[in-house]
């Protein structure tokens, strides 16, 4: 090998430590996988995620105008009829009354399915990753798949309302650090939660920073909710939070200079970022390691 060559092999061994080697949680990887386990789990994953995908719904729908999700119970906004719960199942529903009310006949918006049908594939996704893993990592099971719903949720509040409210941040952060430093201490994996407060602290602290500076990019929301995302991605390794906020800064900045360029320069309407953080997490979760890891594979370094 030339010198190039030795250093370039070398740069991409400091990626796959940093990616996927020394990332997945504590030594584990993707080898010697229990495939019908993992099919097992994805399954029951996915089938929770129709019903929270449901429950996601509402709390789109009802958290920005500051109402309780648990009371009163759904009823169509055109007649006010109650919806019944065998009206309520995810996606199935949906398409049986053929997207209209039962009883006036009023359409349903087509975001409900999509959003059940997202959270489903979402959670899905979570189970058969987790029970794929040499050993699987059960224990982190509840709190990937809370950190999955609320990716899918403040996307869709963030785009409707501009907003990432107080009212999902500030209960859910500390359920997902208990949930993921629990997860950790039950591996007997101390490092691993000690990278999710880091990973919280430190992209918190970096859109702080960012949000100080330029204060039109982005609002508290997005800081508090990075502060979220840090904590997820820590859990599985330092690299992920970089990826996870590059890409989402890569995307939002894309995106924002294509919006801004159409639209000749007119800055009233800020975009979202938090759809963009949302994104970024999830390529970092499940596509950038596959990405990588095929990289390799295909160019034999691996
Ligand atoms: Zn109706």
């Amino acid at each position: 090998m030339s010198d190039i060559e030795v250093e370039f092999y070398r740069a991409e061994q400091r990626l796959v430590v940093h990616t996927i080697g020394d990332g997945s949680t504590g030594g584990r990887d993707r080898a010697g996988i229990m495939w019908p386990m993992a099919g097992l789990v994805a399954l029951f994953a996915g089938v929770f995620g129709l019903l929270f995908g449901s429950f996601g719904n509402v709390v789109i729908h009802r958290v920005p105008e500051g109402r309780s999700v648990v009371r009163p119970p759904s009823a169509c906004p055109g007649c006010g009829n109650e919806i019944s719960p065998r009206d309520n199942i995810p996606v199935l529903s949906w398409l049986l009354l053929r997207g209209k009310c039962r009883h006036c006949g009023q359409p349903i918006s087509g975001r409900y399915p999509a959003v059940e049908l997202t959270s489903g594939v979402m959670f899905a996704a979570v189970g058969w990753w987790l029970a794929s893993m040499e050993p699987p990592d059960y224990w982190a099971l509840p709190g990937m798949l809370l950190f999955a719903w609320m990716l899918l949720v403040v996307t869709f509040i963030d785009l409707a309302t501009k907003r990432i409210p107080n009212a999902l941040t500030y209960p859910l952060t500390p359920v997902l650090l208990v949930l993921l430093v629990g997860a950790a201490v039950l591996n007997g994996e101390p490092s691993v939660a000690l990278r999710v407060v880091g990973g919280g602290l430190a992209a918190f602290g970096f859109l702080l920073l960012l949000a100080l500076i330029y204060p039109r990019g982005m609002g508290m929301g997005d800081v508090k909710f990075a502060a979220f995302l840090g904590m997820g991605l820590g859990y599985v390794s330092w690299g992920t939070v970089v990826i996870g906020m590059f890409v989402a800064f890569l995307g939002g900045g894309i995106i924002s200079s294509i919006v801004l360029a159409a639209r000749k320069g007119d800055r009233k309407d800020q975009i979202p970022f938090g759809p963009f953080l949302a994104a970024g997490s999830f390529v970092a979760l499940f596509v950038g390691p596959t990405l990588v890891d095929a990289y390799l594979r295909f160019s034999g370094l691996r």
